[in-house]
């Protein structure tokens, strides 16, 4: 058995970073990152030995927790036909009809994957059916790593976005518009400057990469009727929120908040992967004929469509449709955050916390913050303590606050207490 630093040295000999994607790497946190060697249920098994509750779940596709018997059979058998055929197979219909019965403002969907490539395509969709270029996002939002969406806010409305990464030119950052989260006046702004050369607006409806932020609904309402007006597309990524705060994700919350709501474009990822690399794209009919091979919208992939892929993303679709289960789950994540802001208040330690299905957020303030500005006056260290305080406890929270955290269908109320009394001694 090695040990976690000695594997951590050997990686970053020939990884960079030692890590295949940076927040693994705990640079936020410090400390040197758990090499996990299984997982099983719940549970994560680091390579010395040790057991963590996982509130990761693989930052969220892992909704029936590790190693679910249905799914790894179903996973095994697809293996035994063949892992791959660059050809279209019967399992991409039934993954993609599961999805439809499931996302009724959609009639279409593509399937990739990953999440980076669905919003990178949803974008471009979107471009080439509006015949349009410039599009905005919020502040604090993630939509995977694509060079346009790799932008922060320009000096004010009227100038575009700035690169936030080396390697993306000033130029491809230049359609891009970022605007603050849940702030109506500036987006009724934005719009009134640029609504006509709008392509559309993409959009995380619960922000889980600042930890756990809501869209307001007089924010979404507004945002949906200014896409109507000025014929810009509204993209709601649901790459986290999707099969993951409930059945109908997180459109069909906005649904009954606001009368008539519907995306146009609607990106999943994550759990309708269940583990394995698969995301989709998908619109009405009428937007997707834009995509080829119907139209000129190029998008396209090897392994789209993935025959083990989709035998997993179907295996886990089908579980959490089984009755009851949403209902569990969110009754569990509920009495997790409220155990947790319980403690807080026992210890005196000023906390706030939000949760929708089996996806939650937690903040060392007293507040829920509206937007990224907000999410990032939490005192770092004090969360870094806490983070290191649970992980030694054996509780594996994401190592950096504003990230969003994850419960699965595994989880115990045994494992909500011993995390409830990890989070005592951390907290103390
Ligand atoms: N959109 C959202 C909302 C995400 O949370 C993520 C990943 N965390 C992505 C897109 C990108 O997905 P992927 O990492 O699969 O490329």
């Amino acid at each position: 058995m090695s040990d976690n630093q000695a594997l951590f040295e050997r990686a970053q000999a020939v990884i960079p970073g030692g890590v295949n994607s940076p927040v693994r790497a705990f640079r936020a946190v410090g400390g040197t990152p758990r090499f996990i060697q299984r997982g099983e249920g719940a549970y994560i098994h680091d390579a010395e030995g040790r057991r963590y509750i996982d509130y990761i779940g693989s930052w969220g596709p892992m909704i029936l927790g590790h190693g679910h018997p249905a799914v790894i059979e179903a996973v095994t058998a697809a293996a035994r036909e063949g892992l791959s055929f660059g050809a279209p197979t019967e399992r991409e219909i039934e993954l993609a009809e599961e999805i439809l019965k499931l996302v009724p403002s959609m009639e279409q969907v593509r399937l990739v994957s990953s999440g980076t490539e669905a919003t990178m395509s949803a974008i471009r969709l979107a471009r080439g059916a509006t015949a349009r270029s410039k599009f905005i996002k919020f502040e604090g939002c993630y939509h995977g790593h694509t060079d346009a969406l790799l932008v922060k806010a320009g000096s004010g409305l009227a100038t575009f976005g700035h690169p936030t990464s080396a390697g993306v030119p000033a130029e491809v950052a230049q359609h891009t518009i970022v605007l603050e989260y849940n702030n109506v006046a500036q987006l009724e702004e934005a719009f009134a400057l640029h609504g006509k050369e709008l392509a559309c607006v993409i959009i995380e409806p619960i922000a889980g990469n600042m930890n756990f932020v809501r869209a307001s609904v007089p924010f979404m309402t507004r945002l949906r009727e200014l896409c109507t007006a000025h014929g810009a597309l509204l993209v709601l990524d649901e790459v986290m929120t999707g099969f993951r705060v409930g059945l109908a994700s997180a459109q069909g919350l906005y649904q009954k908040l606001i009368p008539g709501f519907k995306p146009d474009i609607s990106v999943f990822g994550k759990v309708i992967g269940g583990g394995m690399p698969l995301a989709a794209f998908g619109a009405s009919r009428e937007i997707m004929k834009h995509l080829a091979p119907l139209g000129g919208v190029y998008q396209a992939g090897t392994l789209s469509g993935n025959p083990v892929a989709t035998a997993c993303g179907l295996a886990t679709l089908r579980e959490i449709q089984k009755p009851g289960f949403f209902e569990a789950l969110t009754a569990k994540t509920r009495r997790l955050v409220e155990g947790l802001a319980g403690v807080a208040k026992e210890m005196g330690v000023p906390f706030s916390v939000d949760s929708e299905g089996g996806m939650f957020g937690f903040f060392l303030m007293d507040a829920l913050p509206q937007n990224y500005a907000a999410v990032m006056t939490t005192d770092k260290e004090r969360f870094n303590r806490f983070f290191h305080g649970m992980l030694d406890a054996g509780v594996y929270l994401a190592p950096a606050l504003y990230e969003a955290g994850f419960v699965s269908a595994a989880h115990s109320e045994a494992d909500i207490a011993a995390t409830l009394d990890a989070a005592r001694g951390a907290l103390r």
